[in-house]
């Protein structure tokens, strides 16, 4: 399996899927025939998430396993430092590299619900840019690393300067690429790639798109996580926000008009936060007439 940054340089813009791991064996089987239609757009990589309470963490590498080994498809395996000591991530580590997995997404993860106060001691992790250098350290250049990248700052950042800063010390440490957080307005994507261009990072930045089905979802997570929302977003989807249909029409349609901008200004590739769903991620792609 190829590395992710190899595929990233080959300059064709990229294109990736993002699926979670259900919580039920028939989510489970759904979220297969799922990723089945959906490699069905070739997909470059495709990730899977990891759960802050580490509850799921075999299905996170199961599911990263089957998209490889049933699809032929590189898997991007997230990972987080919460709560795990270094010891544990080792173990973690050494499964996902038993399991021909070439890819992770190093991450440090937020707090379980239950768990808001933890903090990590001397046998955990702080920071994403530990684990960054503790997957350099051990297992050298095998797995490609990518990091997370927020276009508005992470929530918790003191700057955004810092929040760039941060971020280039996950480079300094063997990150390859950043996969963004969701973003509604494409200028806060132009200015992060500037501003980390200023702290002296190069590296390729994937924008994470979430195609907009449910205004009230939305309107919550992003007011969890200091995103902005733009008032043209506001005035399309506030008004038919008791619609289903008419909220995923447009939501196809704003997604499409984003994506087509970020490449034509030269993003490397288009990731799709697809939630578990073919649609709208195939409706989107089709549309966009990716290659
Ligand atoms: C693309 C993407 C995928 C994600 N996938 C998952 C997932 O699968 N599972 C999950 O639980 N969560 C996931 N998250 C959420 C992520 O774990 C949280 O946003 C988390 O709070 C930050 O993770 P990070 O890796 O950016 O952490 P870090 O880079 O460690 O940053 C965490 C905080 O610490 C600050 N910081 C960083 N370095 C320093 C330093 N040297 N000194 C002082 N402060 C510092 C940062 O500004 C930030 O506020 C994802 C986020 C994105 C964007």
């Amino acid at each position: 399996m190829k590395k992710i940054i190899e595929i990233l340089n080959t300059k064709k813009p990229s294109l990736s899927f993002e699926f979670f791991p259900p919580k039920t064996e028939q989510g489970f089987e759904n979220l297969k025939a799922t990723i089945a239609e959906l490699v069905k757009l070739n997909p470059d990589f495709i990730s899977c998430t990891y759960g802050a309470g580490g509850g799921n963490r075999d299905k996170t590498l199961d599911i990263s396993q089957m998209i490889q080994d049933k699809h032929n498809v590189p898997a991007l395996a997230h990972l987080t430092c919460v709560l795990n000591t270094q010891e544990q991530i080792r173990t973690i580590i050494n499964d996902i590299k038993n399991r021909g997995i070439k890819n992770i997404l190093a991450l440090r993860g937020d707090n379980p619900i239950d768990q808001p106060d933890w903090q990590p001691g001397a046998e955990n992790f702080y920071f994403a840019k530990d684990l960054c250098a503790f997957i350099q350290k051990n297992w050298g250049e095998y797995f490609g690393v990518g990091v997370a990248g927020f276009p508005e700052g992470h929530p918790r950042s003191p700057s955004l300067e810092k929040d760039a800063e941060f971020l280039k010390l996950k480079f300094d440490n063997g990150a390859d690429f950043v996969i963004t957080q969701l973003f509604l307005d494409n200028p806060d994507y132009f200015a992060y790639i500037e501003r980390l261009k200023k702290t002296g990072v190069k590296a390729k930045v994937i924008p994470g798109i979430l195609p907009i089905t449910n205004y009230e979802s939305l309107v919550k997570f992003c007011t969890k996580d200091k995103i902005h929302i733009p008032q043209k977003v506001k005035d399309i989807f506030e008004p038919i926000k008791d619609d289903a249909e008419a909220t995923l029409q447009a939501g196809i349609k704003y997604a499409v008009e984003q994506c087509k901008d970020l490449l034509k200004n030269n993003a490397p590739g288009i990731h799709l936060y697809t939630l578990n769903k073919i649609n709208p991620t195939k409706d989107i792609v089709e549309k966009l007439n990716f290659r």
